[in-house]
């Protein structure tokens, strides 16, 4: 029988490409068909019920209790319509993905009949049984109940004939449990100390939303072959592989022609995410083979976020369809690109102002000034808690290996906006002010456009690209919901500060405008350290850096002390996020989560090593050795199997060196599993087990390289990548 190997590509060689229909060949005619948005509200509510859910959605309003009675049946019948028959609350847990647990709308009645029903209970609330998702002892098994609740700011949509309902996760004592609960309430928080500073120049402003535009890379992998390699199923990532002859290194892929089979997942794909109303717009190639992305279009962030969550679930079902797995893992293949996920973040208020755009008039440019600046000086102050948000295992392979934006947080503005905060930096506009009262003159000139694709900088974590910023050092498989929570509360919290500094000098006898520009022109200047504008991949940054005094955190555990350190504990009492102990909480669920992951990649690596790898070897090298006895037997000068004898000793060096490295690896995870102190394992998983990990990998590979290749048992690099 052929390896499962040789059975893969036989699969992969037999494939056809399915057929995808589009409800109609304009997406405006099926666009959010399975999302119980506004307009079909408006056809199934009463107008009262509406007028109350809309102004929950807009305004957080609480919804009255007879009002959710009448939304859970409208929604339901509106459900029934499409043909859904269960009703899950929709919930994103500290897993990291989402999670569900599905009732149907059936009940019995008294008379022995049934009828459908979905109360207003239902809809509000629910209580899964939450014992097994992870709460960082947050939830002690006398309080063990945790709660979701709907949150109507996101609309309900049907995935499956189930009308899945977004909600909010908290514990039986109020904590949040999920992703959801901290970014609303950073939200909440951003809009409050947001409208304030905006009334300073437009006192219609009501309301500010966040906006997020999340940019999504993915590899995709024949399922076949991804089936024959455990550990890309166990783990996400190919733990062993010799880099493919060709890769990326003639750059061909990159916005290149998409292959018929990946085109068609795309489509289908893109039709299933228009149908929920998720805005997808943009499709391409991506620099590594078999790497492609997809971006929508920029939505309020929450609901940007439950897209995003939404989109990777999709990504994978439809795959299905396609034979094909999607590898939302920050680093699948070793050598060549890894994957990221863009945040690309801004202010909007609700007078339709991005608030991070530069505007026509020195006044306009102002209040642009005000909020850019404060942004700058937020990531400032808040960096090391910005780059913990962004800490995960499979993240530490990006961040810093010169293909993805460093460890070290900084910020790229381009050098027009460079020069013009360089120029309000070194002016004297104080006194210019005073003098002549003109102060907009003080002001330099922005021009409106900018710049864009022209003065990118790939290499910088946040980079501000027109009219956002954009947070490139978010791994391709997170929740965008945790960077996003911190940017969005240290926003809010350094906008509260402006507005007390900007008051004190008005209170001093300042004049608006100048105690503006004068708060503007400190934050320019004590924030001066992290703005760079030059090569973050290269050695001379990390000098320059270190001379700055900007953090460099290479690994997770270390980079996550930010989360409960002093600032950090200040910055989340002052803006309500988070308390101490949901901070502390989280702190432990990401260290356990690393160390756990490495712990299964270690397993993962021994088992594969020991059973499919070295007897691979033997084997080979089994038949090298009744060859040369053959030879030997005809008589033959040792010359003629020479290069066989070298194999062979070759072929025992790597075994050796596989064999003794595992097993010092396994004895490592035993004493270390003995450490109680959570950050304390995961610093030892990094450092002691993480460490055998490439050594054993370079001897495997050897092996790759001398082993007959109908022998070889994994689907290798240049099948993953190429072979379609
Ligand atoms: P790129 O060249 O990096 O792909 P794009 O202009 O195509 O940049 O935009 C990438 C993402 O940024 C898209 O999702 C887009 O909708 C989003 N975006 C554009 N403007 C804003 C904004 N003001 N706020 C947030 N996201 C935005
Ligand atoms: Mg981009």
């Amino acid at each position: 029988m052929p390896s499962v190997r040789f059975q893969a590509l036989q699969s992969v060689l037999n494939r056809t490409i399915p057929e995808v229909k589009m409800p109609s060949p304009k997406i405006s005619d099926f666009y959010g068909a399975n999302v119980f948005d506004k307009k079909k509200m408006k056809e199934y509510l009463s107008t009262e019920a509406y007028q109350s859910i809309v102004n929950s959605i807009d305004n957080g309003e609480p919804i009255p209790r007879d009002m959710a009675d009448q939304v859970a049946s409208a929604m339901r019948a509106w459900a029934m319509s499409k043909g859904a028959t269960h009703y899950t609350h929709w919930f994103q847990p500290l897993t990291g993905t989402t999670a569900e647990k599905h009732d149907s709308f059936f009940e019995p009645t008294a008379d022995g009949g049934a009828i459908e029903r979905f109360s207003g209970d239902a809809l509000a609330q629910q209580e899964p049984d939450a014992s097994s998702f992870p709460s960082g002892g947050i939830r002690n098994t006398f309080e063990a109940r945790g709660y979701t609740a709907w949150d109507p700011s996101s609309p309900a949509f049907i995935m499956s004939r189930t009308l899945c309902i977004p909600t909010v996760y908290v514990s039986y004592t109020g904590e949040a449990l999920d992703y959801k609960v901290p970014l609303l309430k950073a939200l909440n928080a951003l809009d409050k100390a947001a409208v304030e500073v905006c009334h300073y120049f437009d006192k219609s402003v009501e309301k500010v939303n966040a906006s997020l535009g999340i940019e999504q890379e993915y590899f995709l992998v024949d399922i076949a072959l991804f089936n024959a390699r455990p550990d890309l199923y166990l783990t996400g990532r190919a733990l062993f592989g010799h880099i493919s002859a060709k890769n990326q290194q003639l750059e061909d892929h990159y916005f290149g022609s998409i292959p018929e089979r990946v085109y068609a997942f795309m489509q289908d794909m893109e039709t299933e995410a228009l149908l929920l109303g998720i805005p997808l717009k943009t499709r391409h190639n991506e620099v590594a083979p078999s790497q492609f992305e997809c971006a929508p279009i920029y939505e309020e962030i929450n609901l940007a976020i439950d897209h995003n969550q939404l989109l990777m679930d999709l990504m994978d079902r439809v795959a299905k369809r396609h034979n094909f797995k999607v590898l939302l893992h920050e680093k699948p293949y070793a050598g060549i690109n890894g994957s990221g996920k863009h945040n690309n973040w801004s202010m909007i208020t609700n007078t339709g102002r991005n608030l991070l755009s530069p505007g026509k008039t020195p006044k306009n440019n102002l209040m642009f000034l005000t909020f850019f600046v404060n942004t700058i000086k937020a990531v400032y102050e808040h960096a090391d808690l910005l780059r913990a948000s962004i800490a995960s295992v499979n993240n530490d392979h990006r961040l810093g290996a010169n293909e993805a934006p460093p460890a070290i947080m900084s910020i790229f503005l381009g050098s027009q906006l460079n020069d013009v905060l360089d120029e309000i930096e070194t002016s004297r506009l104080s006194k210019k002010i005073k003098e002549d009262n003109t102060l907009w003159q003080g002001i330099p000139k922005i021009p409106q456009i900018l710049p864009d694709n022209t003065d990118r900088n790939r290499t910088s974590p946040f980079a501000f690209t027109g009219n956002k910023f954009e947070l490139r050092a978010v791994g391709s498989s997170a929740n965008s919901a945790s960077p996003m929570t911190i940017l969005n509360l240290i926003v809010a919290d350094q906008l509260r500060k402006f507005k007390t500094d900007v008051d004190k000098l008005m209170k001093k006898g300042e004049k608006k405008d100048v105690a503006l520009m004068l708060t503007i022109k400190r934050y320019i200047k004590e924030s001066k350290n992290i703005r760079f504008e030059g090569n973050g991949y290269s050695e001379e940054w990390e000098k320059e850096a270190e001379s700055r005094g900007l953090s460099n955190f290479r690994t997770t555990p270390l980079a996550l002390d930010a989360m409960v350190g002093e600032k950090t504990e200040q910055v989340f009492a002052d803006t309500g996020v988070f308390t101490k102990r949901e901070a502390h909480a989280r702190h432990d669920i990401l260290l356990e989560s690393y160390y756990k992951k490495l712990q299964i990649e270690a397993r993962v690596m021994g088992e594969l090593a020991t059973n499919v790898i070295i007897p691979a070897a033997i084997n080979y090298q089994t038949k090298l050795v009744q060859n040369v006895k053959g030879l030997k037997e005809l008589g033959l000068d040792a010359s003629t199997y020479e290069a066989q004898v070298d194999i062979i000793n070759k072929l025992s060096e790597h075994i050796n060196f596989i064999r003794k490295n595992v097993e010092e690896m396994v004895q490592q995870r035993k004493n270390i599993n003995k450490v109680d102190d959570t950050r304390q394992k995961a610093i030892d998983y990094d450092e002691k087990v993480r460490s055998f990990f490439q050594p054993i990998r370079y001897h495997v590979d050897k092996l790759e390289q001398l082993v007959d290749d109908t022998l070889w048992p994994l689907p290798k690099f240049r099948e993953l990548l190429f072979f379609k």
